[in-house]
């Protein structure tokens, strides 16, 4: 009985001491943007989970969408001695100072989902191939306006991101390459004329910013005309286009809904989806991008190489930052199902 007890006891003290092993691999500080779209919540939460899995600390902050916040909560941060740093910066030229402190200070540095640039201490990027995300998206347009089969002219408008953010151009970039040739030829039309991330950018990614172009738009442009696709970065911009369209009768049995993209798979589009008014998202599986950056650090933190695909894409202006790269998934309502249900992301009853 005694035996048994002392075993038991050795048992206790040594999980113990493994659980502070497992604690003790040092704190991951974790800045997300903004609160106000799901997937940055999503983005958090997994970070926050896999690192506790991986025996880390973590302190994560969000900024809500306000820069000096943001630097504010990363500053805070440095001083807390973390091993790394994860940042998903909302505009991604002004941490050049505060990662001179972190770097000074021995912090690694991710790059989360979004480019920071002008600045050399930043280790590493994990993102998805941001490019191939315009591309999806402009390529759902050409299918379902039936471009390839040469139906046309068609008359479309375009959004773009936040300027501030990298990650925007790389969308547009990638949705040109596919609209290009179509509007060159003439099958697509800018009625507007209003072309490039300098006229089509929407600051912040403000969906309420959208849907206000989007009104001026059909005003100005769009009287007798109608417009049959809307090249819309985000699902946050493609609710404000599709009020704004609503409001002057598309989605209608008279009107049909122009054909609107999106990206994030987020639980209001997708229903949108499902009424048949969003045409079409891009799902990027947030768990696998917080899998890949954790695994990041945990290579970082043990003198390994961590894992890239990528050597060449991002340049931040001081250097080519090592990436990670992963793939971008187009959803309708033809796939939606085994996408987003089947792989655990949603359940059924969070979209019916
Ligand atoms: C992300 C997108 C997101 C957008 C707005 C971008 O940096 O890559 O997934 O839709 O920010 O939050």
């Amino acid at each position: 009985m005694k035996r048994i007890f002392l075993k038991a006891v050795l048992v206790s003290v040594a999980m113990l001491a493994l659980g502070d092993a497992w604690a003790d691999k040092g704190l991951v500080a974790i800045s997300m943007p903004t609160k106000s779209s799901a997937r940055w919540i999503a983005d958090g939460d997994n970070m926050v989970k896999y690192l506790k899995e991986h025996g880390y600390g973590t302190d994560l902050q969000y900024a809500d969408d306000d820069i000096p916040n943001q630097l504010a909560q990363i500053e805070n941060m440095v001083t807390k001695g973390p091993k790394v740093l994860v940042i998903a910066a909302i505009d991604g030229t002004t941490l050049s100072d505060v990662l001179q402190k972190a770097a000074d200070r021995g912090v690694k540095v991710i790059a989360y989902d979004r480019l920071i640039k002008g600045s050399a201490n930043v280790d590493y990027y994990a993102t998805f191939d941001n490019f191939q995300v315009g591309v999806i998206q402009a390529t759902s347009i050409v299918d379902k306006l039936g471009l390839k089969q040469g139906k046309g002219p068609f008359n479309i408008e375009l959004f773009g991101g936040s300027p501030d953010d990298n990650n925007a151009f790389f969308f547009y970039d990638g949705a040109m390459s596919v609209l290009k040739p179509y509007i060159d030829s003439g099958k697509l039309v800018v009625r507007s004329k209003q072309m490039g991330m300098d006229k089509v950018g929407t600051l912040r990614w403000d969906g309420a910013v959208a849907q206000a172009r989007m009104d001026n738009l059909l005003s100005a442009y769009y009287g007798k005309d109608k417009v049959h696709a809307v090249l819309s970065p985000y699902d946050g911009l493609s609710i404000g286009i599709l009020s704004s369209l609503k409001g002057v009768g598309y989605c209608t049995a008279q009107q049909a809904c122009p054909v609107v993209t999106g990206q994030d798979a987020e639980v209001p589009s997708v229903k949108s989806i499902l009424h048949g008014e969003q045409y079409s998202t891009v799902f990027k599986d947030t768990r696998e991008l917080a899998k890949v950056t954790v695994g990041m650090i945990d290579a970082m933190l043990s003198g390994k190489q961590p894992a890239i695909n990528d050597t060449k894409t991002y340049n931040n202006g001081k250097k080519i930052v090592p990436s990670y790269l992963l793939k971008p998934v187009s959803v309708d309502a033809s796939n939606w199902k085994h996408v987003l249900i089947d792989s655990g992301y949603y359940k059924e009853a969070q979209i019916k």
